[in-house]
């Protein structure tokens, strides 16, 4: 069997073709531009998946938002001209394969249960930290979906009323914190309060250009300063997963999404920080907190696994 997988992002969409059977190695990729707003994105996905398989017999797709159980786009930050559009029946009538689309970090869910990190293990919570923040639940072996398909957006979970606009709409959502952008905004909150003249030397001398990339350089080179931005990011991102964990008691948390780079740096100190902040820590299993195995291709394999399950 032959599954064709499309990771939709902001800038490109990522297509990979797997063997379900040995999902972790990528028979043939592809990648294209993600269209302004979505407009024709449907046609998009259809040239790309033949270009990569013209035989494939299942197409899946991962979109940023929320995708309801049928694979209608209700609400997608990047797609807005593709809204209530039901992309999995358009892209199966045209294609005459079955066609899954699902929410962009619950296919990265699967692909790690399935081949990475988290293989073997049925409860588990996998978090991408890229500019916002994504979930994928999977509880007793299989993806949580909810009763409308909208499960596991954790990134819009309010962790300080009073905080930074979010685009969603709302005040202080955990992914104003604790993704890219939070570490550019408490970064530049540093520099514009005069800490953390590395990072800005290394931004060209100009504290509003300062980036997480910038922070996270310094704060390798050894820079105080940063460090303690980086600590910083690491306490909310430990905030929200302990309230997750609170909740979903997984076995494991796998940790995606860009901010993963800097791995290395971040987890021993979310790590240190989550240890104080779910409930009762020294009377229950430790829960390990782990970077992604399968890299940015995870979502692309993830959702050509989610389509492979539907034949
Ligand atoms: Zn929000």
């Amino acid at each position: 069997m032959r599954s064709v997988g499309l990771d939709v992002g902001g800038t490109k969409v990522l297509g990979v073709l797997i063997d379900p059977r040995d999902p972790a190695t990528v028979l043939a990729e592809d990648r294209v531009p993600t269209p302004e707003g979505g407009e024709g994105l449907v046609e998009v996905l259809l040239d790309l998946a033949r270009s990569i398989a013209p035989d494939a017999d299942a197409i899946g797709v991962g979109v940023p938002g929320l995708i309801d159980r049928n694979g209608t786009l209700s609400m997608g930050p990047h797609l807005r001209r593709m809204q209530d559009v039901p992309i999995a029946a358009l892209l199966a009538e045209r294609s005459r394969v079955p066609c899954i689309v699902d929410n962009d970090a619950n296919c990265h869910a699967e692909a790690e249960h399935t081949a990475g990190a988290a293989s073997g293990i049925d409860e588990v919570l996998v978090v991408t930290l890229g500019t916002g923040i994504g979930a994928g639940i999977i509880t007793s072996g299989r993806l949580l979906h909810g009763a409308h398909g909208f499960a596991g957006e954790p990134g819009h979970m309010v962790v300080d009323p009073n905080g930074p606009p979010c685009p969603c709409g709302k005040r202080g959502c955990w992914e104003q914190f604790a993704s890219g952008s939070g570490l550019g905004r408490l970064a530049r909150d540093a520099a514009s309060g005069g800490r953390l003249d590395a990072a800005v030397a290394l931004a060209g001398g100009d504290p509003e250009a300062v980036r997480g990339e910038h922070v996270t350089a310094s704060a390798r080179a050894g820079d105080r300063e940063s460090q303690a931005v980086l600590d910083e990011l690491a306490h909310w991102i430990a905030l929200g997963l302990a309230n997750l964990v609170n909740v979903l008691d997984p076995a494991v948390i796998v940790i995606g999404g860009g901010l993963v780079e800097a791995a290395d740096l971040l987890l021993p100190e979310v790590r240190r920080h989550f240890a104080g902040l779910v409930m009762a820590w020294d009377q229950r299993p430790p829960v390990p907190i782990d970077p992604r195995r399968l890299g940015d291709r995870a979502g692309a394999i993830g959702a050509a696994l989610l389509a492979a399950q539907v034949r």
